[in-house]
């Protein structure tokens, strides 16, 4: 480390530990601006001589990064943002926060892979999926694609790509790289890829299968996947490796198959790794359990359409169900996608609506004939439901609310 990336590291930390004695957050961003104005090049300093793997997505990429993490820690000392800065900013505090971590797992915003594989030259990059999200400014979803895969043929060199077999689109901006391992992560959501990412004509489904009927771009043979029955995960050989998650549903599942591909490409025995996966009970409040009043609720936290679809798969089939819609600047102020979920999976049940955008939920569920009460916040929500499990499903900033209720429950 050059005298000036030292002086830099330093001044990250004291401008990230002020920003959290003054209660401002955790003072990964503010620290890392700091740090970057400073040195330029401090986050491919930081970076230097470490084993490093990113991983991106449109969801799943901060429980992958957690699962990751805890798999890697079998070996050795991870850096990791675990608190959800995927930006540059963030990486370069997670890196000044750990200088003896001979590995970082890094969360990366998508619209920051190029940048992230330039600066950390990572040694592998785990791909999970692109659905459409924030759409009033987020790219959209085919052409973030092919922004990643000419990103990936001119930066890639050496990397090892871990990626989804299951998302067409995944498949076409990876297949340009020499190394690539498979993981059958699956696609709950199927509406941002009908037609072939590479020549437009239409995409043939069968089962789990699925090919372009024009260039003959298909699903390649998965070497990692999710056992049918059970929880556990098939690798390469044939061999299963049971998991015994706290964290639900099949897309856990999923995501805990793509950190064992991960860990074992940086010399991890799966064996060892899977059983830390089950240790891991939240992730930055995610999927947390908390109890008042004799309500206990569970959080799931879903941003765009995919992601609510997936969480309606993990809830319980009986429980109330709490949903909460924010519109602030970082969910996006567009609504409208609400509008691509199908909602119909909640009738018959108990559906309680808040957060700001509360009466844009009540029309949707109107138009899905689903019955729901509207309450002010999560408190009023607490009280219309009787005691027992209640399952709670948040954007971002309504997550974040409820969070708080809670005292930032992790
Ligand atoms: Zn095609």
């Amino acid at each position: 480390m050059t005298p000036r990336a030292k002086f830099a590291t330093t001044l990250l930390r004291t401008a990230a530990a002020l920003s959290r004695a003054t209660g401002r957050g955790d003072g990964s961003v503010i620290g890392g601006r700091v740090g970057l104005i400073v040195e330029p090049r401090l986050l491919e300093l930081l970076a230097e001589g470490r084993h490093v793997v990113l991983i991106s997505g449109t969801n799943g990429k901060t429980t992958t990064t957690r699962f990751t993490t805890a798999a890697l820690e079998a070996i050795g000392r991870v850096a990791t943002n675990s608190f959800g800065a995927n930006m540059p900013t963030g990486h370069t505090t997670a890196l000044a926060k750990a200088p003896k971590a001979e590995y970082a797992a890094l969360e990366c915003d998508e619209h920051y892979l190029g940048q992230l594989l330039d600066a950390a030259r990572p040694k592998v990059v785990a791909l999970l999926n692109l659905s459409r999200d924030q759409l009033d400014r987020a790219m959209e979803v085919t052409a973030l694609a092919a922004k990643w895969r000419q990103t990936l043929q001119a930066s890639a060199g050496q990397t090892t790509i871990v990626a989804n077999a299951d998302d067409p689109l995944i498949v076409w901006a990876a297949s340009v790289c020499e190394r690539v391992v498979w993981v059958a992560a699956g696609q709950s959501w199927t509406a941002d890829s009908a037609i072939c990412p590479n020549c437009g004509a239409h995409l043939d489904r069968f089962g789990e299968f699925w090919r372009c009927t024009n260039c003959g771009l298909n699903r390649p043979s998965p070497q990692w996947s999710v056992a049918h029955q059970g929880e556990a995960v098939v690798g390469p050989d044939g061999r299963r490796y049971d998991l015994n998650l706290q964290l639900p549903g099949r897309v856990n599942r999923a995501n805990a198959a793509t950190a064992l591909a991960v860990a074992s490409l940086f010399g991890v025995d799966p064996a060892q790794a899977a059983p830390r996966l089950s240790e891991v009970a939240s992730v930055a409040g995610r999927y947390a359990k908390v109890e008042r009043d004799g309500r206990h609720l569970r959080l799931l936290l879903a941003k765009n359409p995919a992601g609510w679809l997936e969480s309606f798969d993990m809830i319980e089939p009986n429980p109330p169900v709490v949903l909460s819609l924010n519109a602030r600047e970082v969910d996006g102020f567009d609504t409208s996608w609400i509008y691509d979920v199908d909602f119909t999976s909640l009738a018959g049940r108990k559906v309680v609506v808040t957060g700001d955008r509360r009466t844009d939920l009540a029309v949707r569920l109107e138009v899905d004939g689903v019955d729901f009460l509207v309450v002010d916040d999560v408190r009023a929500a607490i009280a219309a439901v009787p005691p027992g499990p209640v399952e709670v499903v948040a954007n971002y900033t309504a997550f974040q609310d409820i969070r708080a209720e809670f005292n930032r429950v992790n």
